[in-house]
């Protein structure tokens, strides 16, 4: 690929997939965690779904096994930052060590925000090799004011095709995801959708975020 149509690419930050196809492109924010996960991926498996996981690097520490199964299981996997930081309240040196840990639990050229917030500068470093990847609907999974029927209707109403749907697999969001993730799938399945991961690469053993000077 051109260098420069590379550098276009990359800079490009992903909202939707656009797809001809009836896909929809599930994420899972702030796990892996034994309460919700493996859950989570048992009833993917039901539907043949695959997804997206952006990790918390700490809970792919503490929980290897959960994330070793994810991979195994087809689901691609996401930068989120080692220790879940918002990039508006830290220091961008600190915020980029934060993802270079988290870099090295797992290499993984997806990277998501926590929050969706990035400084200018935090973000004009990191685009240089991520993808960034943010949303098209927010389910509100972990809003406790949200029922988990108007959740899910809040959901279901706002996803069409190409859609990257955020869900977590959190106990913040447990309950409501417990009650509107086997309904979504329900209802998008029975209407011939398909469930896609992102693709993504991990670059060999050493991430290339290995390779530069963070000091800047
Ligand atoms: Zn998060």
């Amino acid at each position: 690929m051109p260098s420069l149509l590379y550098k276009i690419y990359k800079s490009n930050d992903l909202w939707r997939v656009d797809t001809l196809e009836n896909d929809i492109y599930l994420t899972f924010d702030d796990g892996p965690i034994p309460e919700v996960t493996p859950w989570v991926l048992d009833l993917l498996d039901t539907y043949n779904a695959k997804a997206t996981f952006f990790c918390v690097g700490d809970n792919v520490q503490k929980h290897p096994a959960i994330f070793d199964d994810l991979l195994q299981r087809g689901h691609s996997v996401g930068n989120h930052t080692f220790n879940h930081l918002n990039g508006w309240k830290s220091n961008p040196k600190d915020y980029i060590l934060n993802v270079k840990k988290c870099s090295k639990s797992f290499p993984s050229s997806l990277f998501r925000p926590p929050y969706g917030k990035t400084s200018y500068s935090e973000r004009k470093f990191l685009k240089k090799y991520f993808q960034f990847v943010y949303w098209t609907v927010v389910s509100g999974d972990f809003d406790k004011t949200l029922s988990p029927e108007k959740c899910l209707e809040k959901t279901i109403s706002s996803t069409e095709k190409g859609a990257i749907v955020v869900f977590h697999d959190s106990l913040k969001a447990k309950e409501n995801l417990q009650y509107v993730l086997p309904a979504f799938l329900a209802h998008f399945s029975n209407l011939g959708f398909q469930f896609k991961a992102i693709p993504y690469h991990h670059q060999g053993a050493k991430h290339p975020l290995e390779q530069i000077k963070t000091a800047s």
